[in-house]
């Protein structure tokens, strides 16, 4: 049974492309996207090789070898230009992996793949990253489950400049108008966990860090500015 998480990544690959599943693991995401007719062709895309054994395992007692490839290599370099990806998903990793990942391997792209990613942390890293080179945002989504937040950001090559404010950046430019209780829940409990750091520290008898209070502060205010 496929975890909310990846549905939600699954709803966003469009019908009938041809997939790379970078960071695979059991390749549960390929998997299920052709077991629903969603895709042509898969690759479960791995940098390890106990990960890539799932891969294969799980593809194959699925009887879909024919179907999806499965490919041991750093990132993006499992992309050939034969395979004719036109949708990239990268999912359960930090933002800053996901970012590394795309950097390295810019040259495996031809620019007309949809980027599917689904960062556990580091968001606002990874939109700076699209931005710098092109990629607009063209979609996003945020889901709770399991005690755990989770965003999706849908980016597609443009060719014109594209820009986001800080606020869009840190917050998700589609997530910012959806305004969705998940978001504003996500929001409030990173107040919550800021304003008990600054209590902490203002308990401290030692000297008071009192700029990092200041920034924490202002941390805060600008969360506020969008709840
Ligand atoms: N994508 C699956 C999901 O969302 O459930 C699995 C996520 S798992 C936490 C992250 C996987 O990414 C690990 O299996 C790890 O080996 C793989 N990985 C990390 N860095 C990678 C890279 N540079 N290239 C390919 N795979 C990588």
């Amino acid at each position: 049974n496929l975890s909310q998480r990846l549905k939600t990544v699954a709803d966003f690959v469009p019908k009938n492309s041809r997939v790379a599943d970078i960071g695979s693991d059991h390749a549960y995401l390929p998997v299920y996207l052709m077991k629903q007719n969603q895709i042509e062709f898969g690759i479960a895309s791995e940098v390890a090789k106990g990960p890539l054994e799932n891969a294969k395992q799980e593809i194959l007692s699925e009887g879909l070898s024919d179907k999806i490839d499965t490919r041991l290599a750093d990132g993006l370099l499992s992309i050939n230009k034969e395979d004719n990806i036109n949708c990239v998903t990268i999912a359960g990793m930090g933002g800053t992996l996901i970012r590394q990942i795309l950097d390295n391997g810019k040259n495996h792209l031809n620019g007309n793949e949809v980027l599917v990613l689904q960062p556990n942390v580091g968001e606002n890293r990874l939109r700076t990253w699209l931005m710098n080179n092109h990629y607009e945002i063209k979609d996003e989504t945020i889901l709770r489950e399991d005690g755990h937040t989770y965003e999706i950001i849908v980016a597609e090559k443009v060719n014109h400049d594209v820009k986001y404010s800080e606020q869009e950046l840190q917050f998700g430019p589609f997530l910012l108008k959806q305004h969705s209780e998940v978001f504003v829940e996500k929001w409030q409990n990173e107040i919550n966990r800021i304003e008990m750091v600054i209590d902490q520290m203002n308990q401290a008898k030692k000297e008071k860090p009192i700029e990092k209070i200041k920034k924490m502060k202002d941390d805060i205010n600008s969360i506020k500015e969008v709840l």
